[in-house]
């Protein structure tokens, strides 16, 4: 490998995953990508080469907490080994949590860190662990340029009205507002678009984002105009482990009957709740689809039942539809999902072809059908890629 790299890290609580782009002519390729899982039990690290096949692998073995630190640390060495010859340009973060502040990617200096800490008590599992990584870098290689990319921030273009809960307006400015998310998996299908149909790129489209976490956004003329998660990505559809959308008289009802505090109830409804809750079996929507059990029915059943019913909420927003995509884990690749959530749109003017659903598309829909229907591949680490590589090549970015 030689030339110019961006990487791109993804921090959690646990893992960290990277994917390394070479920057050649203007063109952005993946290299290598991995991660390292378990950071703070038994460190497992894993490299695969754009072809998928292992370039590297290490375990540290059982009670060994390599934390955050430690991680990126490995990883720097690992990269200065494996890219011999090739120069690290930059280091894209995905960061889930821009507030209301960071409408699009921004250049990381300590100013824009603190910033970020800031928004820590909105995304508390997520945002100390997306800044991690930055915090020890610009310690570390204050020359390297960093840039932080934003799950919100694609959701800035929601009209006020979509961004306000109905609560009292000194909340409301205090930050307590419908954000979004998946925004940078949104941004890239809308980029892509235009290679698919000219006249959907400018129309209104519904996205749905159907992974281990899942979510809907509508979208028109490539903007987001309303998306089913709202303050935080607890909203919206049932997920692998969230509930998604819950009356928020349940939670008075579980703090008052059954004396649950925040801890508790955040427990119960991020990791306890969706399809492992509803299932009682898996979060895995292979294993619900292929289980015979029917609690593994039900589960798939409101999964479905939810899609539709948001559906019809973001069409009423979008005051119509010209298109319905597909992207993300389930999104992309179970067929039979697709074809239930289809169907249950057929009276928005969408009729499947089932041939070309099963060989996921890209087009999904039959010639006659009034409304297209998509499969398209989401890759939200080329997004942040393609983010840091023009922030970098801005003239501000010049130190
Ligand atoms: P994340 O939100 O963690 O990025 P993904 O987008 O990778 O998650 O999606 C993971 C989900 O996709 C899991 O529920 C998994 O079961 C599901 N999935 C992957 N392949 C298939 C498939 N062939 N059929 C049904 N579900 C699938």
């Amino acid at each position: 490998m030689s030339g110019k790299a961006i990487l791109v890290l993804n921090a959690g609580s646990s893992s960290i995953k990277f994917l390394l782009f070479e920057h050649r002519d203007g063109r952005l390729e993946a290299q290598l990508r991995g991660q390292i899982e378990g950071i703070h039990t038994s460190p497992h690290f894993v490299a695969r080469t754009a072809r998928g096949i292992v370039a590297a692998e290490k375990n540290w073995g059982e009670g060994v907490a390599l934390g955050h630190d430690g991680a990126v640390d490995y990883l720097a060495e690992f990269l200065r080994r494996e890219g011999a010859g090739m120069e690290l340009e930059a280091v894209g973060h995905r960061v889930v949590h821009g507030g209301p502040d960071f409408t699009r990617p921004v250049q990381i200096d300590s100013d824009v860190l603190a910033a970020l800490e800031r928004f820590i008590p909105l995304a508390p599992l997520h945002q100390p662990h997306n800044l991690a990584p930055i915090r020890m870098l610009l310690a570390r290689r204050p020359d390297l340029p960093q840039v932080a990319c934003f799950d919100t921030a694609f959701h800035a273009t929601n009209p006020a009205v979509a961004q306000r809960f109905a609560i009292p307006a000194d909340l409301h400015d205090a930050g307590v507002r419908r954000y979004g998310f998946h925004g940078l998996s949104y941004e890239y299908v809308a980029s892509v678009m235009p290679e698919h149909d000219a006249r959907t790129a400018v129309g209104r489209v519904v996205v749905c984002h159907l992974g281990n976490g899942s979510s809907m956004c509508a979208i028109e003329n490539r903007s987001s105009v309303a998306s089913t998660m709202g303050f935080t990505a607890l909203d919206g559809l049932p997920m692998g482990t969230r509930s998604g959308a819950i009356d928020p008289g349940v939670l008075l009802y579980l703090m008052d009957e059954r004396q649950m505090n925040a801890r508790a109830i955040e427990k119960l409804l991020y990791h306890q709740s969706g399809l492992l809750g509803v299932s009682g079996i898996s979060s895995d929507m292979r294993k619900l689809l292929d289980s015979n059990e029917p609690r593994a029915q039900v589960a798939v059943d409101l999964y479905v039942y939810r899609i539709r019913r948001e559906l019809g909420s973001l069409v009423a927003a979008l005051g119509g539809l010209d298109a319905l995509i597909f992207t993300a884990g389930i999104g992309e690749n179970s067929a039979v999902i697709r074809e239930r959530v289809c169907r249950d749109a057929a009276w928005l003017g969408i009729e499947l072809d089932v041939a070309a659903n099963r060989a996921a598309g890209p087009r999904i829909s039959t010639k006659a059908s009034r409304v297209p229907a998509w499969v398209i591949p989401t890759n939200e680490e080329l997004m942040i890629a393609r983010h840091t590589q023009r922030l970098v090549a801005a003239p501000a970015f010049a130190r």
